[in-house]
Formats: C-alpha cells, structure tokens, sequence
C-alpha cells in the first residue's frame, strides 16, 4: 500500500503500557460481576475521553447509547470500509441524530476503487483475510492506537471464540485497555433496551441479518443457524481480525475443501430476470421491450443486453413519445440505442394531436394519451410480447400484475382474470390478437435498481442526481420550468438542487430536493425513504386511488 493513511482521532495515550495493564487487570478482577452500568461509570472516571466505542452499526448501537449515558460526546468508531449496506449509512446518520455522541470513521488507505486497481476487483471473495487486514484490520489498529481503552459490542453468545469474554481485559494486541460492558447481554436484551430507550438499530436485523458486516460477505441466516453463519460465508472466516484474543495471533482462516456458493440478493434477481428474458424469447415469436430512457428501462435494457450477449438483442426497442421528454433522457436514448445497435421504433403522441386522433387534454399532462399510440404501434409490429419495466413496489396497481400479463385483442386488462404464476413457470399463451405484457423487474425495488446500477455500473441521464434546475412548487411536488411545464401567476420560479426520481412527462414529474451527487449518494437516500418515486413526483398517479390500475385496464402500461 502506498498511500498516506488519514490522521487517527483519538486524543493519544497519557499513561503507559505496564500501568494500563495494571489497571485492566484490577478492573477485570473487581468488576467481573458488574453490571453494564457500572462498568461504564468505572470506563469514566478512569479514562474520561480517551475512550473510544467501536460500533457496526447493527444491534450494537445500544453500546454507544449506553456510553453516552456516563460519558456525553464519547468518540464513536465506525469502520468505514466502503462495502456497507445503505440500511448500515443510515443506521449511522440516525445514531448520530439520536445519541450524544462523535462518530469518527476510521477510512482503510484505499479507497475500493484504488484497491480494485491494485488487487483486482473483489478481493473479498477471493481473499477476505487481505481485504479485512486492508479495510477493517490496519484502519482500527491505527484508531486505537490513539486512545487509551476501547469500548465493544462483543457478547459472550456471538460464538464460541467469544464465549469467555470478561466485562473488562487487557487487549495484548491492540495494548491496550478492552471493556466489553453487554459481555453477558442476550440478544433479546440488547433488543429489549433499544425499544425501551429508543435505540436506531440497523433494519435488516428484521430481515434475517443477525449479524451485519460488510454487503458482499453478509447474508441472511435461516432460523436455527449461528447468528454469525452468514458473515464469509463458504470461508472458515469468522471473525474479521478486530477482537483477537490473548495468546492467539492471528484468527485462523483456511478455505474449505468445497466452498458452497450462495447468490446474493441481487446476483437472485439478475439471474430471475434474465431467466424472464430466455423463456419469453424462446416461447413468443415477435417480441419488443418498452423503452423510455428512464432507470427502470435501462437496467431492464442492461439485462437483456446480458441475457443474449454476445449476440445482438433479439429484438427492437420501442419509445412511446409523448412529445413532453426531458431533452437529457431523449438524448441518452439515442445514445444507448447507438451504442448497443438497436432497432427503435418511435410511437409520437404528437403525431395523433397533429392528425385529431387525440386531443390535447385541459391539465396538459400527455402520460394518459400514450395508450393508443402504443395499442397502435404494438398491433403494426404485430408484437405478441412487450417488455416492460413496471415493478410491483411502484403502486397498487402494479402490484397485483403477474411477471406475464395476459392484454384481450383491445390491448385490455382484465385484473380479476389473470393466470396463477407457480415458481418460475410463466404461461404466455395467447390467442390470434392477443398479446402479453411482460415484466422482468417485478420483484426488484427501487433499491435494489439502484444497488444494481452501482453494482454494474450502468449510465444513467444526468437528472436522476443532484443538479441545480429552475422549478416551481406545485401539489407537494417540484416541477421544472419548461416549455411544456409553465408557473401559474401565484407560483413562485425558484432555483433549487434537486434530482429526479423517475422520468415521464415533463408536466407531471416532479423532482425531490436531493443532495445526492453520486450512486451511492442516491442509494442512501432512497434507503431512508418511505414513499415509492411514483408516489412521491408522479402527479397523474394521484388522481384517484386507482388511477393506474384504469389506465391499465385499458391497455397503458
Ligand atoms: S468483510 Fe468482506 S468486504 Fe469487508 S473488509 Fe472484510 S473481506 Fe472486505
């Protein structure tokens, strides 16, 4: 490793080694009965500040709250490995808000880009002893070497390794005073005073996360399992170098004979979905996949790039113009279709107003005239598939769609009358005129589009982050000025920072005030938040309560 490594935060250590040995060992000898609270009164009055508490951010957020208690602003260490669910970001940030604490991030030398550079990307998976030595091990070392005693989460039921675990112990390998004050606590303790005190802890712990580190080297456990079975999973790993015991040194780690392979929650749904992909492709004979240039139909766009790579997409791309685009999304379009060489059909909503098959309708919102440019479009190309980028997290209506919808020879949808969906068995069955809509992404969240576009890296039009754009408030929303979007006499034209959510008609999207610049930013972001992007910047969708599910009965998507 060649870079600097950041300054450590800690105030340096007053007394020395033999004297804070000493005082660990007493400690450990009187206060081996002793309850949390005493402990931490003892941590104190011995080391006021110079003491810090180091915190995964899951459950063992209870520990800096208890800290807090006796020692207010106490340092709060975070290891900031760049590998952490956005559930653990948020953790933080709301840890931070609630308790009387500093967090301090201790930052590895590299950052994951400089290590994929250096070591070849996904160490983890190849080599999680070097990347934990890297981006857990020396980052902690050089933190603690700047305080005089640390403070753990670590509990004798964590696993047989920590099964003797004292309250207090001399920490040989760090040199330095170790006070595990919840040793003793169960787990339902721990849980029990974060409800009664108002603890944030990390929301996967409801997910099946008993044990939360890094996100390429965590999964879920089943019931029954060792809560830190998930942690390396298919390693012998399993601990990750922080808490090593006296007279040992170093965690033993030695691959297993057959490591099992278990699918990540998004390697599941790419694998689904490009599953979604091969069948129809195989079973219908004129497919089309909907493309609008927005997220959801680029990552839908990458994933069928992937299901049929090398060989080009199997089929065209069809855009449903409602003449309202943002510019930036139009301009990605033609890009995208250059740089993949797709066929684009091109249905113009314009097109119908300008010959009277539609009228313009009084609010100016063009979402709701796409229907039969599309129903026209699909019948011309004689399609009997359409691809399209809906998920069931989106809104109601959504919701009750099978992945293979069934459209009568009107393009409608009947939503009392849909085929069951067994496993992965999809029926696209269909008579002369009929046809199915298709919807690979249906079990994706917006979460997991944006964990996948950061795991892939994908390009998306610049307005899906943070920029500065002239808008106007309007129904709770933010919508840009623009040709097609104008203020009325009493709304004020503001210049604000704000991202889009999701893209459509430019009259009807709003955007969200965001400071959310980067992928990750914007995965943080959408973490923390509890109303769907349709929810909250689609104004056509808040019409009525089913306004999407009408829309769809007559053959929208
Ligand atoms: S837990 Fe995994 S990703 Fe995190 S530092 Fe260790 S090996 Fe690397």
């Amino acid at each position: 490793m060649s870079t600097i490594a950041p300054p450590a935060h800690g105030p340096g250590r007053v007394r020395g080694v033999d004297e804070l040995r000493a005082l660990a060992e007493d400690a450990a000898h009187r206060l081996a009965d002793a309850d949390a609270g005493e402990v931490l009164a003892w941590t104190a009055a011995t080391f006021g500040r110079n003491v810090v508490v180091a915190c995964s951010m899951a459950a063992d957020t209870v520990v800096p709250h208890l800290a807090a208690q006796h020692i207010p602003g106490v340092d709060v260490l975070f290891l900031q490995t760049g590998y952490h669910f956005a559930e653990t970001i948020g953790t933080r940030e709301a840890l931070a808000h609630a308790v009387d604490v500093r967090i301090v991030e201790a930052l590895p030398r590299l950052t994951v880009a400089e290590q994929d550079t250096e070591y070849g990307p996904k160490l983890h998976d190849r080599d999680p002893q070097e990347c934990c030595a890297m981006r857990k091990v020396e980052p902690i070392n050089r933190e603690l070497g700047s305080y005089e005693a640390w403070i753990t989460g670590v509990r004798r039921e964590d696993n047989s390794l920590r099964a003797n675990t004292p309250v207090v112990e001399w920490d040989a390998a760090h040199q330095m005073v170790k006070i595990n004050p919840v040793a003793a606590w169960s787990s339902d303790e721990v849980m029990a005073y974060a409800g009664t005190h108002g603890v944030p802890v990390n929301l996967l712990l409801d997910e099946g996360y008993p044990s939360i580190g890094c996100e390429p080297c965590t999964r879920p456990v089943a019931p029954g399992e060792d809560p830190r079975a998930g942690r390396w999973a298919g390693h012998a790993k399993t601990e990750c170098g922080l808490h090593v015991a006296e007279g040992q040194d170093t965690i033993p780690v030695t691959p297993t004979a057959l490591p099992s392979r278990t699918l990540t929650h998004l390697e599941a749904l790419e694998s689904e979905s490009i599953h979604i992909f091969r069948e129809m492709v195989s079973e219908l004979e004129r497919p089309v996949l909907l493309f609008s240039g927005g997220k959801d139909s680029i990552v839908m766009l990458h994933l069928a790039a992937k299901a049929f790579w090398p060989a080009p997409l199997p089929f065209p791309v069809l855009h449903v113009d409602t003449g309202h685009n943002f510019p930036e999304v139009l301009a990605h379009r033609d890009a995208t279709v250059e740089r993949l060489r797709l066929r684009l059909i091109v249905a113009r909503v314009q097109d119908y107003i300008d010959d009277g098959r539609l009228l313009d309708r009084s609010d100016g919102t063009r979402n709701p005239l796409q229907t039969q440019p599309l129903l026209d479009a699909i019948s011309e190309g004689r399609f009997d598939a359409v691809f399209g980028g809906g998920r069931r997290d989106e809104e109601k209506a959504r919701a009750k769609e099978r992945v293979v919808s069934l459209r009568d020879e009107f393009g409608a949808w009947d939503p009392r009358n849909q085929r069951p969906e067994l496993w992965n068995l999809y029926n696209p069955r269909h008579r002369p005129g009929e046809h199915v809509r298709v919807f690979p992404l249906s079990n994706w969240t917006e979460l997991d589009v944006w964990r996948y576009i950061g795991a892939e890296q994908i390009d998306l039009p610049h307005l899906y982050y943070a920029h500065e754009r002239d808008v106007f408030h309007r129904d709770g929303m933010w919508l840009a000025v623009g040709d097609v979007s104008r203020p009325r006499d009493h709304e004020q034209v503001e210049r604000r920072v704000v991202r889009y959510r999701t893209v459509g008609d430019m009259s009807c999207t709003g955007a969200v005030e965001s400071a959310a610049i980067t992928i990750a930013d914007v995965i943080e972001e959408v973490a923390l938040t509890r109303i769907t992007e349709r929810g909250a910047t689609r104004a056509d969708d808040r019409v009525t309560e089913a306004a999407m599910e009408d829309r769809k009965k007559e053959g929208y998507f």
